[in-house]
């Protein structure tokens, strides 16, 4: 007799019989509520057997890919991310992961080609937990000298990218590896047999997104995770996991280690390093780059353009060094106002104010163009102005500065190929002056490029994100590492109205921005020192329900929001809480009422 859990948002096991013994981790299918569904078994079960029991109709999995150690990480998951084990083992293990892999090969071994750097610091002994960061030539240095260990010890490696076309840029460092990729643009049954290939030890290193991070990786492995900063970490369905936790949680389940390298550490990281569970190794750098920090309340500004950045931009051009700057504002205005009635056009679809794009209004959410309305909509007057300084504003008022040069400004409505022109455009260096949007990312060769400027690094900040500071933080300081890593010759600026210091701490890599963090949040009550949940509840007794539950975790939260919000999506209300982040909680059936939990990062 066995017990099993089915991959359904129900909490619980169910018990069948089987005529063979069947290994915990191996998926079964089973007859449930008159039809057929794959479940995961957890072993034998206990209880005295009952006459009624159905019998099980096959074992999937005849060697399970589910050790003891993911069953163990199964049951963190369920306390950690409030969801049925079911449905956490289905995260580990899904269900369409099957089959015979037909006309599937191993990748041979890429030949081994990188030039690494002799002299890194050693990794730590002790905590398991290591990040690593410096440029990119370090990290990979790194990377490889800690996989090339691991694997001459018998251990796997598993290799984790934000994205699955990153996994390009670290082939140069898994030469000579038995490595394959884990895409979700393989079959499912292909990517079954890489997972059996990984666990039989036929592969030592998966390469994956975070999906990966649940690769059966066997005793003292290693999870690499890189660009560790990034959301692509943070699974966006429930469970919401985040793989950086799952990661220290398998390493420390398995004897293994994680590193996770990339820029700045977050404020959660940092956190972690004080407090032992986990150590920090950053390269030395030798030579700083020039940053610059631009506080426009001391500066006379032009169209956005501060009288210190025109003069950088104006030395960038006389050494026939090209510019980028970035805004994130794009069209020729940021808005389009009534000067009478002060109404601003928004978007019907989605409530986002509208660019001045030509003589369209656009938004860029939506991908949406109406044209520009000759009479105020809600006063009928002829007093529509266009107001904010857009990219195509910016660019006009550059092109009356530097007659001589190349300026463009990416538009608001330009399309991929528009993009990819203007970005190849100035690659080559058509262009002396290109004003971008984020997607000047697809710039690869930066060597012609004298200065990099932020037009405006505080806008993340306008919102009530209460992490919009350390947003802010990491994103400026990857840039301006990712810019001017181990370059004397360019400048990287950043033009701020309303937070000199933060943005002078970014580009400084100043610790002490994490110590004014943590006091903040300390005495606020945010992550690390909160987890903030939210209650989501749904269902026709919804509101009685929410009324329950207020009255039951009234006195188990530590702060309760003071009124029910109806829940964004479905049918119901959601309550804000925040919970001690070192106690369990737990949330007591209702009747009448199917409620989730998520928690807010
Ligand atoms: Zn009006
Ligand atoms: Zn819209």
């Amino acid at each position: 007799m066995i017990k099993v859990c089915l991959p359904i948002p129900v909490r619980g096991s169910f018990d069948y019989i089987s005529d063979e013994p069947v290994p915990a981790g191996s998926r079964v299918m089973v007859p449930f509520g008159g039809r057929k569904s794959m479940a995961y078994c957890l072993g034998v079960a206990e209880s005295a057997p009952r006459a009624k029991l159905k019998k099980i109709m096959k074992v999937i999995d005849e060697t399970p890919l589910i050790s003891p150690e993911m069953l163990t990480l199964s049951l963190w998951m369920e306390k950690r991310y409030f969801t049925p084990r079911g449905m956490a083992l289905k995260v580990i293990l899904p269900t369409e992961l099957k089959g015979k892999a037909r006309d599937f090969k191993l990748p041979a071994a890429l030949p081994f080609t990188a030039d690494l750097r002799k002299e890194l610091p050693a990794l730590p002994q002790s905590p398991r937990n290591v990040y690593v960061s410096g440029s990119v030539e370090f990290q990979k240095s790194f990377l490889r000298r800690e996989m090339e260990k691991t694997i001459s010890a018998a251990g796997r490696v598993i290799f984790l990218v934000p994205l699955m076309n990153e996994a390009s840029s670290f082939e140069d460092i898994l030469g000579g590896f038995r490595a394959a990729r884990f895409g979700s643009d393989l079959l499912p049954s292909h990517r079954y047999r890489i997972l059996c290939d990984f666990r039989g030890g036929k592969l030592d290193v998966i390469i994956g997104t975070r999906s990966a991070v649940f690769a059966p990786l066997g005793e003292k492995g290693l999870i690499i995770m890189t660009g560790a900063q990034k959301k692509t970490y943070i699974e966006e369905q429930h469970p919401r996991y985040s793989t950086e936790e799952v990661a220290m949680k398998r390493a420390e389940l398995s004897s293994g280690r994680f590193i996770a390298c990339g820029g700045a550490l977050s404020v959660e990281q940092f956190y972690r390093v004080k407090k032992g569970g986990a150590a920090a190794v950053c390269e030395k750098n030798a030579a700083p780059p020039r940053r610059r920090v631009c506080d426009l309340l001391e500066e006379s500004v032009n169209f956005g353009v501060s009288s210190e950045l025109l003069k950088n931009i104006k030395s960038a051009l006389n050494e026939k060094k090209q510019a980028l700057l970035y805004s994130p504002r794009g069209g020729w205005a940021t808005s389009y106002v009534c000067s009478a009635c002060k109404f601003v056009m928004k978007c019907e679809k989605c409530g986002r104010k509208l660019c001045v794009s030509g003589f369209n209004l656009y938004c860029s959410s939506c991908k949406k163009t109406v044209p520009v309305p000759e009479r105020c909509p809600r006063c009928r007057r002829k007093k529509m102005k266009n107001r904010g300084i857009g990219r195509g504003l910016m660019a006009s008022f550059l092109r009356k500065q530097f007659p001589e040069n190349r300026i463009a400004a990416v538009d608001a409505d330009a399309t991929a190929s528009d993009k990819k022109r203007i970005y190849e455009k100035y690659e080559k260096g058509d262009l002396d002056v290109l004003i971008s949007g984020p997607g000047f990312a697809a710039v690869r060769n930066w060597s012609k490029t004298g200065l990099f400027a932020v037009m405006d690094a505080d806008f993340l900040l306008y919102g009530d994100d209460w992490a919009a500071e350390e947003k802010t933080f990491l994103w400026l300081s990857s840039l301006a590492s990712s810019f001017a890593s181990g370059r004397t010759d360019a400048i990287f600026m950043a033009q701020t109205k309303i937070a000199p210091d933060l943005v002078r701490a970014a580009l400084s890599g100043d610790e002490s921005f994490y110590e004014k963090q943590l006091d903040v949040r300390r005495k606020f009550a945010f992550p690390p020192f909160a987890r903030i949940l939210r209650i989501k509840i749904s269902g026709r007794a919804a509101s009685e329900a929410a009324l329950k539950l207020r009255a039951d975790i009234k006195d188990k939260v530590m702060e309760l929001s003071p009124e029910d919000k109806p829940a964004a999506s479905a049918i119901g209300v959601e309550i804000r809480v925040k919970i001690d982040p070192d106690a369990d909680f737990e949330i007591e059936k209702i009747r009448g009422a199917s409620v989730t939990i998520e928690e807010e990062r």
